[in-house]
């Protein structure tokens, strides 16, 4: 019986390097991967980048509108073509940003096509509210997982600050990727609410 996994954490929890060592872990025994992450994620282009300075390019960049569902069944359709071997294994990159749709799409990939989908978010945004993605995710996958980071105090981090030129913020867009100005913190709940004056959310 395949499932759909939901493996979050704060950022910085190495969910990217987790996902880049799983595609190798089934590569190793000859099973092809699917590697797909949503298109609003800018920071790295196609590429699924880990801190630890591995890299490596998507199969699939997951469009806002897409029919995920239809969308893997190409992609498996191709692959299998290409290599001869079906897929064994779905794994999405930043699937905080998947639609709830999409993410029940992969509940039908995982339920349905019988392949396992692993997919690696970040539970909440800076405000501490869910992303789409990751709601979804946490009321529907058979799995859930949590990949653990430290707080600067050394308590486990739960939350993601946002700093614009060095000022924690607690306002503005749920999506701002890191950029020039903007970085995020792992924090736990006793230092985000320290720095955010008490305040949880909106
Ligand atoms: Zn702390």
């Amino acid at each position: 019986m395949a499932k759909l996994y939901f493996r979050y954490g704060a950022m910085n929890s190495g969910k990217s390097t987790a996902l880049l060592q799983a595609a190798y872990n089934y590569e190793e025994r000859g099973h092809q991967v699917l590697l797909a992450k949503p298109g609003i994620d800018t920071k790295a282009g196609r590429a699924i980048h880990s801190r630890l300075g591995v890299d490596r390019g998507v199969d699939v960049m997951i469009g806002e509108q897409a029919d995920v569902y239809l969308l893997i069944q190409r992609q498996r359709d191709e692959i299998q073509l290409r290599t001869g071997r079906d897929v064994s294994c779905v794994l999405i990159d930043e699937s905080q940003f998947l639609s709830a749709q999409q993410v029940n799409d992969l509940l039908r990939v995982a339920t349905l096509d019988q392949i396992p989908v692993i997919c690696y978010g970040i539970r909440t945004d800076f405000l501490t509210a869910a992303f789409p993605g990751s709601r979804r995710l946490l009321e529907i996958a058979h799995s859930l997982e949590e990949l653990k980071t430290i707080c600067r105090c050394g308590r486990k981090a739960i939350f993601n600050a946002r700093s614009v030129g060095g000022v924690f913020v607690f306002d503005g867009d749920q999506v701002a990727i890191d950029g020039m100005q903007v970085s995020y913190e792992s924090l736990c709940a006793a230092c985000y609410l320290r720095e955010s004056g008490g305040v949880l959310a909106r």
